[in-house]
């Protein structure tokens, strides 16, 4: 599955394990984890557990016997993307003159590389806010590091990731702190930390589990559905329509986005503001619509592409089973979860409305925007001008 459906073609996936015993050995170290939404519709495969049996709660536990200091959740910096890039989308339709349409979501390092190397006439259109692993690893170095009265050059800082495309992303050159630390020091797949988990010889259906650490380890049903397509986008619609007309929507009202299709499109009306919006995953159907959108065929005013068929969930770092397609089960997975999260908002989330008073200030404030977005044209493809 990496082979064929990974978006940077890793036909070896290179093992970054041995980092991360590097640091949880250093005295000096204080090593934290966050956790991706989609690792917990998969981690448990590889063991024989549903997923009622390998929640994240019971992953963290493990990570803790392992030697991690504080386990937190990307669900939360999932919520952070959606209060900036719900942000700049309400911008965008605000002052249409500015800017060209679509805005493109830009959570997804496969798409991105893709997007630099074959379309860069898209680049310009991508979304500026970081993905929510370097948006973790930002305020990882910065707030939590104050919050934890560490320096932020003995923080570690790994994110366990369904991705191999994410290894990359954190190696950008400008993905990095003041003092030139880079946010995210280690990234390692779904299999990588399984690895380390018989390595431990942790039996995980013979542990307890363990709350995640606050107050980064809180996020909404809406960060939570990031890990499956059509999540960002429905995420960010909840949260833009607040933004826009001051009250929520039902948190339901975007699911028509949801889906295993390659390419979907849908209108929604946003208190009498029409927004066209289309959903792309799969790097084959998200050149069928640039193409498309090159010839004038279709116009929409905000699309989602994710590189790995049905997203996250199929990520190529995720456990392997060959034959089976298993992005459906664990996106469903996601649904579920996020239907029974009481809080279905970003910008319901507690722990992003403190983030925002105590350290941000508002959405696309200057210091938001220093640490929580960047420039795609920052950086090189190898053989890019
Ligand atoms: Fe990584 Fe998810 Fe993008 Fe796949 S869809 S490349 S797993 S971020």
């Amino acid at each position: 599955q990496c082979i064929t459906h990974c978006p940077v073609n890793a036909l070896h996936e290179r093992d970054d394990t041995d980092s991360v015993y590097e640091a949880i050995d250093d005295p000096k170290k204080v090593v934290i984890a966050q956790i991706a939404p989609s690792i917990r519709t998969a981690w448990g495969e590889e063991f024989g557990l549903s997923p009622d049996v390998a929640t994240v709660e019971r992953l963290a536990e493990a990570l803790h016997m392992i030697g991690f200091d504080f386990i937190l959740d990307t669900d939360f910096s999932a919520d952070l993307t959606i209060m900036e890039e719900a942000s700049e989308f309400l911008d965008h339709l605000q002052h249409p003159t500015d800017h060209k349409f679509p805005m493109f979501t830009s959570c997804c390092p496969g798409w991105v590389r893709f997007v630099k190397a074959h379309y860069p006439e898209f680049v310009d259109q991508l979304s500026t806010s970081k993905s929510p692993q370097q948006m973790f690893g930002a305020i990882a170095k910065s707030y939590y590091a104050k919050l934890l009265q560490v320096e932020p050059e003995n923080i570690y800082s790994v994110s366990i990731m369904p991705c191999l495309a994410k290894k990359q992303e954190c190696d950008i050159p400008v993905m990095n702190d003041a003092c030139g630390d880079p946010d995210v020091d280690v990234v390692l797949t779904t299999r990588e930390v399984n690895r380390m988990i018989r390595r431990a010889y942790i039996i995980p259906s013979e542990i307890k589990e363990r709350a995640l650490d606050m107050p980064l380890g809180l996020g909404s049903g809406a960060g939570n559905i990031f890990g499956a397509t059509g999540g960002v986008m429905e995420a960010a619609l909840r949260t833009a329509y607040h933004f826009a007309t001051g009250h929520n929507p039902d948190p339901d009202a975007f699911r028509e986005v949801r889906g295993m299709e390659g390419w979907k499109e849908k209108v929604f009306d946003m208190d009498g503001t029409s927004v066209k919006v289309a959903v792309a995953n799969g790097l084959g159907n998200a050149s069928r619509l640039l193409d498309a959108l090159k010839a004038g065929k279709v116009s929409y005013d905000f699309v989602e592409v994710m590189a790995c068929p049905g997203g996250c969930v199929g990520g190529g770092g995720q456990p392997i089973h060959d034959g089976k397609f298993e992005a459906p089960e664990r996106a469903g997975v996601l649904y579920r979860q996020d239907a029974k999260n009481v809080i279905r908002f970003s910008h319901e989330n507690p722990s992003i409305k403190e983030v925002y008073q105590e350290f941000l200030g508002q959405p696309n404030s200057e210091r938001a925007h220093h640490l929580l977005h960047t420039d795609h044209h920052a950086w090189k493809m190898p053989g890019e001008k």
